[in-house]
């Protein structure tokens, strides 16, 4: 299947690696015309909404009902627009589709829903990146890329696609430096190393590595689950970032760039199985129609916030505590803008979702979250020991979801932090964290602490005798060197023999205290070069896909094999 149009060098670049699918459409070497700038809307221009609701307004999904109705195309419109490309939604990957569809000389108009960014990740994996080396060199000895496509494939049970997955690898350095690159112009923003101990000043807008120092004798290739270090961190969080690249957009296409913030896309334009644009509508309720002669991206993430999608195609249940989440880029009326808009509107356009849904769950907190998802040992309020705890964050995560009253106890002595050199790399894993400030924390009661194990035990809500009898079958396992339960590598077994003893109490009771979910990464069935397919498997001419509306990136679950691959699929 081949894009519409040539493919340029950058155009390739901004059509996979940075998640942005504008380029693939071939918006290079287009003479586009300049637009006139918006006029203000009069009244008269205003549709009667009222009149308008019924036919035009996007009915939200009911509970079993997911798709709801396309809405009609509304008789008239504030303004109408006639542009090379469209992108819908304004987050990581729309911002690097505008960028890179400016870039290559297109007229663009953006419709975003929220008032600003959507804004939530701050994660990115450098893999393959230049500018990343000068600063972390120690990460290349890591980058194995076999090593990782096999770790990513294999996590998401090769239910994903290859080629989105090899070409993220192949591209995502160059877009990598493409993207920070536009930030670093500013002297002001700082670009922290592993010489300098992975510091950012107080208040600096920054990048750094998420989690350093890496563990002395961590090594990938020799882990059972591998986590690839090298994710950079940004501070105090996207906005800066994406700010830089929204102006190399506009340095680039000067007034044949147009950003209607608050104004969500409703549907899109599709005729005889072709997309030709899209119609928005904003707070006031007028509506824009943007007709696009390259094509329309959909970059507007995910649906964690629709539960009738959660529900269809996520293969975990989700009830509706669980589906409470940290995401926060609220529309006009303050509500979450991730409800599958355009999954449902490509859906409308004959588009087919991926089959194999896919989610983002973090344990955000619980206690103190001290070590994280180090693995220590973990009960359920059973007393039971239930898994391998040497598994990624979401992984973890997930096994923690599925006990009794969703709450586990983690449980560590002393001794422990004598062994941060032999601990994995991770999401949400803490093998930098002291002694010190475990104790310091147990002092102010945030930890259960005790010199005995039965006085940490009598202190936690569990069934006491089986997990006295755990923790002594733990112990006896940790001697041996052998995990003859659930196969936990021996130099991660160790036991609880040495006071003081500590408990760190995680509870997903969906309040965000313990477990959130972050959202979920199934969308549009697509492919390597952004395209969108419809239920025969084929292409629909002037439909693409960036981010997490983008199907087939990831499946089943997100593996953390990289931490930091959600968003920058530039
Ligand atoms: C709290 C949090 C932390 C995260 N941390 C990480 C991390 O560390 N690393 C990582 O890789 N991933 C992380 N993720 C996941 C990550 O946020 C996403 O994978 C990433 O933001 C995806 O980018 P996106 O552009 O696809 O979607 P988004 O960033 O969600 O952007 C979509 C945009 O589309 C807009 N939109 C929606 N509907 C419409 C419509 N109808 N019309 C117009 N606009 C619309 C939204 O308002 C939003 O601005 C995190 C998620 C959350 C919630």
């Amino acid at each position: 299947m081949q894009a519409q149009g040539s493919l340029s060098r950058r155009a390739f670049l901004g059509a996979m690696a940075l998640g942005g699918a504008a380029a693939a459409m071939g918006a290079a070497g287009c003479s586009p015309k300049s637009e006139a700038p918006a006029s203000p809307t009069s009244s008269q221009d205003k549709p009667d909404v009222n009149a308008a609701a019924e036919p035009t307004a996007a009915p939200a999904a009911t509970s079993n009902d997911w798709l709801g109705t396309e809405p009609a195309t509304p008789d008239t419109f504030a303004e109408e627009m006639d542009v090379d490309v469209v992108v819908v939604g304004l987050g990581w990957a729309g911002v690097c589709a505008t960028r890179a569809a400016c870039e290559e000389g297109a007229s663009v108009v953006v419709f975003e829903k929220g008032e600003n960014f959507g804004l939530t990740s701050k994660n990115a994996h450098a893999f393959g990146s230049k500018l990343w080396l000068e600063h972390y060199p120690e990460s290349e000895k890591y980058w194995d890329r076999t090593a990782i496509i096999n770790a990513v494939m294999k996590g998401c049970l090769n239910r994903n696609s290859d080629a989105i997955m090899s070409k993220w690898l192949n591209t995502n350095g160059e877009a990598f430096d493409w993207f920070f690159g536009a930030a670093l112009e500013n002297p002001e923003v700082v670009f922290t190393s592993s010489a300098e101990g992975n510091k950012l000043p107080k208040d600096a807008t920054g990048i750094k590595e998420t989690s350093w120092p890496y563990p002395a004798n961590y090594n990938p290739l020799e882990e059972y689950w591998p986590c690839f270090p090298g994710t950079a961190c940004v501070a105090p969080n996207a906005t800066p970032f994406f700010e830089a690249n929204i102006a190399k957009a506009e340095q680039a296409a000067g007034d044949k760039l147009r950003i209607m913030r608050f104004t969500p896309a409703i549907k899109l334009l599709h005729d005889n199985g072709h997309v030709t644009g899209v119609i928005a509508q904003d707070a006031d309720g007028n509506f824009y129609k943007a007709t696009a002669r390259k094509g329309v991206v959909l970059a507007t993430g995910d649906f964690f916030s629709n539960l009738a999608m959660v529900n269809a195609f996520l293969s975990r249940r989700f009830d509706e505590d669980g589906i409470k989440n940290i995401y926060s880029v609220m529309d006009a009326q303050g509500n979450q803008c991730n409800v599958g808009d355009g999954h449902r509107m490509g859906a409308w356009a004959g588009a087919m979702m991926q089959l194999d849904g896919c989610n983002m769950t973090h344990a955000i907190g619980g206690g103190t979250y001290t070590v994280g998802t180090l693995p220590a040992l973990v009960l359920n309020k059973r007393g039971q020991r239930f898994m391998n705890e040497d598994i990624q964050g979401q992984q973890f995560t997930e096994r923690l979801y599925e006990q009794k009253d969703k709450t586990v106890f983690q449980l560590y002595d002393a001794s422990f932090f004598d062994h941060m050199d032999d601990m994995p790399y991770g999401h949400g894993k803490h093998p930098e964290v002291k002694f010190e400030t475990v104790q310091k924390e147990a002092e102010e009661g945030k930890l259960l602490t005790s010199d005995t194990i039965e006085g940490l035990v009598d202190q936690m809500d569990i069934d006491k005798d089986a997990a006295l009898a755990s923790i002594k079958r733990y112990n006896e396992l940790c001697t041996k060197g052998d995990d003859e339960d659930y196969g936990k590598v021996s130099k991660r077994m160790i036991g609880l023999t040495t006071p003081p003893f500590f408990c760190d109490t995680y509870i997903g009771d969906g309040s965000m205290k313990g477990v959130g979910n972050l959202v979920t990464m199934s969308g549009l069935e697509s492919d390597e070069e952004c395209h969108v397919y419809n239920e025969n498997l084929d292409v629909i001419p002037g439909l693409y896909a960036a981010g997490n509306v983008q199907g087939n990136r990831f499946s089943v679950v997100y593996p953390e094999v990289l931490q930091g691959t959600a968003s920058p699929w530039l």
